[in-house]
């Protein structure tokens, strides 16, 4: 424990915890109580963690240990219940968390109690999965009737307490970021716009959890939580720091790893490496388009990995007992959205043991492409069901605040977009 060298708790796993309390003359049993203190209790300075002696805390904050927790600096609320968090490190860089207290529509089936149930019971999934509102609209106080016997609270449209509702239903879902900006030039991605400042550490990727959910005040595995990696940043370019995040979410914060899913745009050689791993996620694939030539103007990765090597990666995939991969597609109005453009992904896509997600584009500034309406979204994915293929349409979560997928930029100008002023939407002030 060198002078200078500022180590957080907050991402070491037991071995390491067990080697720091050794290193210190410690007992062992301490490593644990480090452990429960930070990942369960969510201690977020060496003060809290009362378990420790009081000199055993001090000699830590004199080697430069620290908790290392994850700072609330904003705090936007959607009118749709959606939470838009700005979570700031040490260093001044921040990212963006975002909270959906029902759930995000197009993750059900993929570890979300609905989502198991609509699995089971066929007639279930299109009043689950289906009924996800018309892309292009972000509806106030908009409701996805759960299937009957879920909901024991009646069947109110607009839920009175909705942190009640969902513990209730068990689907509220933490997007939590892997990078500061990212570094994959997606076109239609306002994080694309930032370019990537620096990884984050395991500790700070857990850390996002860890201060969402004391914010929330949840706590896993009672209150069941479902985690998506699909905030700022590719996490397959941040691959080490992005599984040892995962097993320490799994160990050590509680959450199941059924309930946990990872999106990458493409990174073949990781998707390869992933499949091996003994603890991880679910896998989600964002493809966003039909064929190379589409693929590589939208995503410029493509050139590097294109279609053939991607689908290749997805048909090896080793998936487990009732797992599915998730593909991804991002409709872009009369760019990637055409039948013809759904009877390639059908084709791309057949005999996979797979999904799709659609999802209609999240307008932002800068970004040049607009959004299809509901009728060529529902085409879409007729086409794909006629072809045999699940799609679901994923329901926009905090447009209104710029939490939905593709717009998070650390926005925190959002109460004076002229665009949504027109619209009538003005967000509730931050909070934090
Ligand atoms: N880098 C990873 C994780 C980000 S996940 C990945 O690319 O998969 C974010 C998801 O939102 C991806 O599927 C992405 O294609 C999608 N997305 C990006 N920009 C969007 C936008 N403007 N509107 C809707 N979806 C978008």
């Amino acid at each position: 424990m060198g002078e200078g060298s500022a180590r957080s708790l907050l991402g070491m796993d037991r071995e390491e915890l067990a080697a720091l309390v050794s290193e210190a003359g410690e007992p062992a049993y301490r490593a644990k109580q480090i452990m429960d203190a930070v990942y369960r209790q969510r201690a977020e300075s060496l003060a809290e963690i009362s378990t420790l002696p009081q000199e055993f805390r001090e000699r830590l904050a004199e080697s430069g240990v620290s908790v290392g927790a994850a700072r609330i600096e904003k705090k936007f609320e959607s009118v749709d219940g959606t939470v838009r968090y700005l979570i700031g490190f040490g260093d001044g860089q921040s990212v963006e968390t975002v909270w959906m207290p029902e759930g995000d529509g197009g993750e059900a089936g993929d570890g979300s109690e609905a989502g198991e149930l609509a699995e089971e019971v066929p007639s279930l999934r299109d009043s689950v999965e289906s009924s996800t509102g018309s892309p292009g609209t972000a509806v106030p106080g908009f409701h996805v009737p759960p299937p009957s016997g879920l909901e024991s609270r009646g069947a109110s449209s607009v839920p009175s307490n909705l942190k009640e509702r969902a513990r209730s239903i068990g689907r509220s879902t933490i997007c939590i970021s892997s990078q500061v900006g990212c570094a994959v030039d997606c076109q239609f991605c306002l994080t694309a716009l930032l370019g990537v400042k620096r990884n984050l550490t395991a500790g700070e990727i857990v850390g996002q959890v860890c201060a969402v959910l004391k914010d929330q005040g949840v706590s896993p595995p009672e209150d069941r939580i479902n985690l998506v990696f699909m905030g700022m940043g590719e996490p397959f370019l941040n691959y080490d720091n992005f599984i040892k995040a995962s097993r320490l979410l799994v160990e050590a914060v509680g959450i199941a790893e059924r309930r946990m899913t990872v999106s990458t745009a493409g990174i073949v050689p990781r998707i390869r490496d992933f499949g091996e791993e003994k603890i991880r996620p679910k896998l989600a694939i964002s493809l966003n388009a039909s064929n190379d030539e589409l693929r590589t103007r939208l995503m410029p990765l493509n050139k590097k990995w294109n279609l053939e090597m991607l689908l290749a990666a997805a048909r090896e995939f080793p998936l487990r007992t009732r797992e599915w991969i998730t593909f991804e597609y991002v409709l872009l109005g009369g760019v990637n959205d055409l039948p013809a453009n759904a009877r390639e992904v059908a084709e791309l896509l057949r005999g996979l043991r797979c999904k799709v997600n659609l999802i209609a584009l999240n307008p932002g500034p800068g970004i040049e492409f607009t959004t299809p309406g509901a009728e060529r979204v529902t085409e879409f994915q007729n086409i794909l069901r006629g072809a045999g293929i699940p799609a679901f349409v994923r329901r926009p979560r905090g447009r209104d605040i710029y939490a939905a997928c593709g717009q998070l930029k650390r926005t925190v100008e959002v109460a004076t977009s002229p665009e949504l002023q027109l619209q009538g939407i003005s967000p509730l002030a931050p909070e934090a």
